[in-house]
């Protein structure tokens, strides 16, 4: 029998999505983290697309970029958000990704001229990279979250890769569903019967779960314990309660009370080497937790319909981002969603007013752009704090040269790319990909390094000379316009080392309280234990923009 160093946690869904799946394995992760262990965290999204940026962020939530540029789904913010750490795109795979490895080594000959199968080819693909991301990250642990529910036909394939595994090394693969028990309200008792199915589809492909985790409203009580143990053949005490919580952040504390660490050890073989320490997890919850004083902050966006239900989801990490400089600071930011197209005709903004600040977060194409860019006059205009990420930071730029230089026809080439001033351009670079087609994983994508200007807001908040952000954009400003905007009062207090692209735009505190964007997403780096400075001062600007009125 194979051993080996790594152990490895696949979790799985059952009964239904969305039920929080992605913060189960972030929270595995912490726990695990907080008794020394070494952690890494993957994410199998059982998609054809090669990466999540061909994705639809309305169904699929925001593209989350990792510091090498890979563009991956928000579950991987969790784990870089609870885990502390940045990850790297071996630790995230799609469908799409796996069968082209198998297809491009078959072109390659490596299968030595033998019948390419998806059984075993595709799973043992899907082995080598879980193994090669513990391998990059020394971890002690890796945990496994495969997107979808028990039961699809689209994940079918992963779960015969970790019953391979699990045949192979059996001591070092536990598995864990986590499920959902409904109260239906006509019923007002909590049903087990959805999990009972959901775990006996699990044992149809060869797995058996160590561990449940029942999602719920309400805490499980022994009566259903008990049932759920019977009839899914699984120890009670390994029948996780997970009920709905006030913050995500509540959950490695709820799995922690529930002894969810101490058992995965002891089912992993793995000594516990020092006691969990969430100490510092725990004053972040609790700081979380301030309800006064409130900051009431409008982020004018797109992407909110779906059907008769309002998403926020494309805006995962900026919503996080608020939330912990709101936790460092002692307020709490209280988020409106705004839509763009609401503005379109420059109707109605004095509702806009009411806020305390205002942040355009990134985006692409035509939908409600005019809008945004009339949020942003508004914003300017009446001294209310502005935050651009991106899209945001280019409509602030056209927004200035617009309404302050006067050039009428001031736009970005994405949208017209005969604009008689484009203030967005094209990257030289993604001239040839656009004329290409070729659209896929072809952005400015992932880290690059930033120089501040001295003594600028950006370079104050930061307190540092230089920063790495995290990037995803096709358009920068138009060094043909940097002189103009200058002249207009805009300082670009952080560009490229090279100094030719913008990364940083801002007008001075005398002439607006905070009027700040960026070319990158701060967001992405934001997290619990560290707050992204920019976030924060943002928000110390909206309180007092509240004391003020
Ligand atoms: N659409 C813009 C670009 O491609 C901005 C992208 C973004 O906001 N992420 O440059």
């Amino acid at each position: 029998m194979e051993k080996e160093g790594h152990k490895y946690i696949f979790v799985i869904g059952g009964v239904m999505s969305g039920v929080g799946k992605g913060v189960a394995t972030s929270s595995i992760g912490t726990i695990l983290k907080a008794r020394g262990f070494k952690v890494t965290a993957l994410k199998i999204d059982p998609y054809i697309n090669v990466d999540a940026g061909t994705m639809n962020p309305t169904e699929h939530g925001e593209v989350f970029v990792l510091k090498d540029g890979d563009e991956t789904d928000q579950d991987m913010g969790n784990y870089e958000r609870f885990l502390g750490e940045d990850l790297t795109r071996a630790n995230y795979m799609t469908t799409g990704r796996v069968y082209q490895s198998v297809i491009t080594r078959e072109r390659n000959l490596e299968y030595k001229g033998r019948c390419v199968e998806v059984v075993p080819h595709i799973p043992l693909e899907v082995i080598d990279r879980i193994k090669k991301a513990a391998e990059e990250s020394a971890a002690d642990v890796a945990i496994i979250e495969v997107g979808g529910t028990v039961g699809e036909y689209q994940n079918i394939l992963f779960l015969e890769a970790i019953r391979m595994l699990k045949l192979k090394q059996p001591q070092d693969v536990i598995t864990v569903i986590v499920s959902y028990l409904p109260i239906p309200s006509k019923i007002g008792e909590m049903k087990t019967k959805p999990t009972q199915y959901a775990v006996r589809t699990l044992n149809g492909t060869g797995i058996h779960p160590d561990f449940i985790v029942a999602r719920a409203e309400r805490p499980l009580d022994s009566k259903r314990k008990e049932k759920l143990g019977l009839f899914c053949n699984v120890p009670e005490e390994r029948i996780i309660s997970a009920p709905d919580v006030e913050s995500i952040y509540d959950v490695p504390l709820n799995f922690e009370q529930d002894k969810f660490g101490e058992q995965i050890l002891e089912t992993l073989g793995l000594q516990n080497t020092q006691p969990a320490d969430l100490s510092k997890w725990s004053e972040f919850v609790k700081r979380l937790k301030v309800i006064e004083p409130t900051v009431s902050i409008g982020i004018v966006g797109k992407y909110f319909g779906t059907g008769d239900y309002l998403l926020s989801d494309a805006y995962l990490s900026v919503i996080e981002a608020l939330k912990f400089s709101g936790a460092e600071a002692g307020v709490k930011p209280v988020i409106d969603w705004i839509n763009a197209k609401d503005f379109q005709n420059g109707d109605g903004l004095e509702a806009l007013g009411t806020y305390d600040g205002i942040l355009v977060p990134g985006g692409f194409g035509e939908t409600g752009i005019e809008g945004k860019i009339n949020a942003i006059r508004y914003a300017r205009e009446n001294s209310i704090p502005y935050f651009g990420l991106c899209y945001g930071m280019q409509l602030a730029m056209i927004e200035i040269a617009r309404h302050k230089v006067g050039l009428e026809g001031a736009h970005t080439v994405e949208i017209n790319p005969a604009c008689s001033h484009p203030i967005i351009d094209v990257m030289p670079e993604q001239k040839d990909v656009i004329a290409k087609g070729n659209y896929g994983g072809t952005m400015r994508l992932g880290v690059y390094k930033a120089e501040l200007v001295k003594g600028t807001i950006a370079q104050k908040a930061y307190g540092k000379d230089s920063v790495e952000e995290r990037h995803r954009h096709r358009y920068e400003v138009n060094p043909e316009y940097i002189e103009t905007l200058e002249k207009a009062g805009v300082v670009f207090s952080g560009t490229s080392p090279d100094g030719v692209l913008m990364e940083i735009a801002e007008l001075p505190k005398e002439v607006h309280p905070f009027f700040l964007g960026t070319q990158f997403h701060p967001e992405l780096q934001a997290r619990p234990l560290a707050p992204h400075p920019l976030f924060s001062a943002f928000l110390s600007a909206a309180r007092d923009c509240k004391k003020g009125k």
